[in-house]
C-alpha cells in the first residue's frame, strides 16, 4: 500500500513537472538557490544583481544567501535552500573542499548544482561557469614582466581555500618560471592570503619588505583587495608607484589606483556576462536542455562541464573600456 501511494505521488509529481527525470522541478519558473561566499565584497554584490536580473528574465526566481566567509554558515544555508525545494543550486564556495555532503543531499533531492566562479572540489557538480583563471594569472604576471623583465618578485597568492588561487598561481608561474630558470627573475618570497583579506596582505608585504630590506621590484597580487593591502604597505615605505603590483576585478578603488599609477594593472572580468551565462546554464539544466560548454575542469572526482569566459587586461591605457561597458561612470572613475 505504502509503495502504491509512493508510486501515485511520483506519477503526480511527473505530471505536474511535465517531464521525466526531474521529479519535482518546475521547468517554467525554476527556483534557483544562489549561495554566495561573501556578499560584503564589492564584486559579489554585482554578481548577485546581474545574476538575479538575468534569471528573472528567464522566468526563474532566485533565493540569495551570503555565508560571510563561514563554511558552517554556507553548509547550513545550502541545506536550507534544499529544504525550501529549489530546483537548482548555484554556489560560490567559500571553502572548495567541504561541500561534498551538502551537495550529495542536493543530488539525492534531484537538485542540479552549478559551481559559480570558483570550482567546488570532490563533489558531484553538474556545471562550472567562470573566467579562464589561468589566463588571469598569465595576464597578471605578463604585465609586470613586460615592465620589469628582471628583478625580485614577491608572490601574493589568494585564499588557500579557493581553487582559483591555485589556478591563478599556475598561470603566473607559466610566465615567470622561464625567467626564473634564466636567472632574470628571483622569487624572493610567497604567501597565500587567508580569506583574500586586504589587511592580512598588508601585514605580509610589510614583513616581506622588512625581510628583504625593501628589495622587492614587483608584487604579483592575485586580486585587487590584496593589491590594495600590498600598496598600503609599500606606501608606508614610500614605494607606492615604484614597485609594480598586479590585481584583478577592476574594483573601483583599484581602477583609481591604476589611474593614479600606484597599481600597475587589474583584470577586468565582465561580470554581467558571467552572471547571465550562469543563470542560463542553471535554467537549462532544470529544463533538461544541454548548455553550451567550452571546457572541462577536473575537480578531484569528475570532469566538470565548464564554460570559461575570457578575462580582459586593464591598465592606464584602456580604463575607458569600463565606462564604455557601463561598469563605471566617468564620474566614478574620477572619484566624484
Ligand atoms: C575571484 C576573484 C575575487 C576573489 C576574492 C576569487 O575566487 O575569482 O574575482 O577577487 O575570489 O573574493
Amino acid at each position: 500500500m505504502k509503495k502504491m501511494i509512493k508510486a501515485v505521488g511520483l506519477a503526480f509529481a511527473i505530471l505536474f513537472s511535465g517531464g521525466v527525470g526531474v521529479a519535482h522541478a518546475d521547468a517554467t519558473n525554476p527556483k534557483i538557490g544562489f549561495s554566495i561566499d561573501d556578499l560584503r565584497l564589492e564584486r559579489w554584490a554585482r554578481d548577485r544583481d546581474y545574476f538575479t536580473a538575468a534569471a528573472q528574465k528567464l522566468g526563474a526566481k532566485v533565493y540569495v544567501q551570503s555565508a560571510d566567509a563561514s563554511e558552517q554558515r554556507q553548509i547550513a544555508q545550502i541545506e536550507n535552500l534544499i529544504s525550501r525545494g529549489v530546483d537548482v543550486l548555484v554556489i560560490v564556495p567559500y571553502n572548495a573542499t567541504v561541500l561534498n555532503n551538502a551537495i550529495r543531499e542536493a543530488k539525492k533531492a534531484k537538485i542540479k548544482v552549478v559551481s559559480y566562479d570558483r570550482l567546488i572540489l570532490n563533489a558531484d557538480v553538474d556545471a562550472y561557469v567562470s573566467f579562464d583563471n589561468k589566463a588571469v594569472g598569465e595576464l597578471q604576471a605578463q604585465s609586470l614582466v613586460n615592465l620589469k623583465p628582471k628583478g625580485n618578485y614577491y608572490l601574493l597568492g589568494g585564499a588557500p581555500t579557493d581553487n582559483n588561487a591555485k589556478i591563478l598561481r599556475e598561470g603566473q608561474m607559466k610566465v615567470l618560471q622561464p625567467l626564473v630558470d634564466k636567472g632574470d627573475v628571483k622569487i624572493v618570497g610567497k604567501q597565500w592570503v587567508k580569506d583574500w583579506s586586504a589587511s592580512e596582505a598588508m601585514a605580509i608585504v610589510e614583513n616581506a619588505l622588512t625581510a628583504s630590506g625593501n628589495k622587492i621590484d614587483a608584487v604579483v597580487a592575485s586580486n585587487d583587495g590584496t593589491a590594495g593591502g600590498a600598496i598600503q604597505a609599500l606606501a608606508a615605505q614610500k614605494l607606492a608607484g615604484k614597485v609594480l603590483v598586479s590585481g584583478q576585478d577592476a574594483d573601483l578603488a583599484a581602477v583609481r589606483r591604476v589611474i593614479a599609477g600606484t597599481q600597475t594593472m587589474t583584470v577586468y572580468k565582465p561580470l554581467r556576462a558571467l552572471a547571465s551565462n550562469a543563470a542560463s546554464v542553471a535554467v537549462q539544466l532544470v529544463r533538461n536542455q544541454k548548455p553550451a560548454y567550452n571546457a572541462q575542469m577536473h575537480n578531484g572526482v569528475k570532469n566538470v562541464d565548464s564554460l570559461l569566459l575570457k578575462p580582459v587586461l586593464l591598465n592606464k591605457s584602456n580604463v575607458d573600456l569600463l565606462v564604455k561597458d557601463g561598469f563605471y561612470s566617468q564620474a566614478q572613475l574620477a572619484g566624484k
